[in-house]
């Protein structure tokens, strides 16, 4: 009579055992979802602070040309054509970098950057529009604070609350390495591109030139070291996307403006 229920402890053993390994799996599940909020929650001015951590790493490698005071015009007229609410308390700019890199990249800080490859490879200012406006759509998601990491940006969060400004830095260093590579999802990029599309037919009236930047980079992608095809999706999809969501909406194609004077001299 010693060994009535042993049979009955280990199945309680084993439900005890399984509800705590869900119960685990489900707060770490939960927690991975708050932090993912909790980036959404970032307030601006928090988002301005670690852009002043981030943004001169990159203000070095910049100065002062004819071509970004370009860039920040042409980027200024798109903003104008963003939905109201979100352009409260924004103002983005522009940092350009005279380096070969094909890139361009949300910052934290409503900061955008521009390398040199990239306006090489510009033929229209419809089609650098397209780019302004897929990054424009990145801040509108707040896909630049994701691409962050949840590790990271509670790190941040952690060291701006305790006032630990050692950690700060080596958290906005890594976070400044991270975001050069930041690799958003398919779903992001197809949702920025959709967003950049819509502000080029509201700037423009038409939507010539959203897909031309992707079709050239498809076409030659194999001759060229591409920091761009590496962080996004494969430039043939995304101009195939666009091309059919221009034909669906019926958007009119116009004629495409030239690239202003300033950038197509400094190719
Ligand atoms: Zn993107």
């Amino acid at each position: 009579m010693t060994d009535r229920n042993p049979p009955t402890s280990n199945r309680q053993l084993l439900a005890i055992l399984g509800i705590f390994v869900a119960s685990g799996c489900l707060l770490l599940w939960g927690s991975l979802q708050l932090v993912d909020g909790l980036i959404l929650l970032i307030p601006p001015e928090l988002e301005q602070r670690l852009g002043a951590l981030v943004i001169p790493a990159y203000e070095r490698l910049a100065e002062s040309s004819p071509a970004q005071d370009t860039l920040n015009q042409l980027l200024n007229r798109l903003e104008t054509k963003l939905p109201k609410q979100q352009n409260i308390d924004r103002n983005y700019r522009l940092i350009y970098i005279p380096d070969d890199t094909v890139n361009a990249l949300a910052l934290p800080g409503d900061t955008i950057i521009v390398y040199r490859g990239l306006i090489k490879q510009v033929e229209s200012e419809n089609e650098l529009m397209m780019i302004l406006g897929h990054e424009l759509g990145h801040f509108a998601h707040r896909d630049h604070l994701r691409g962050i990491g949840r590790g990271l940006a509670l790190q941040f969060v952690v060291a701006v609350f305790a006032g630990d400004t050692g950690g700060l830095a080596n958290a906005a260093a890594a976070i400044a390495s991270n975001l050069s590579t930041a690799q958003f999802s398919r779903s992001q990029e197809a949702q920025a591109d959709e967003f950049g599309l819509q502000l080029l037919v509201s700037h423009y009236g038409h939507a010539a030139g959203a897909a031309d930047f992707f079709q050239r980079l498809a076409a030659q992608k194999s001759s060229l070291d591409i920091a761009l095809l590496s962080t996004h999706p494969a430039p043939g999809d995304r101009s195939l996307t666009l091309t059919q969501t221009i034909a669906q909406r019926h958007y009119p194609i116009q004629a495409r403006s030239p690239l202003p004077a300033t950038l197509k001299g400094d190719r």
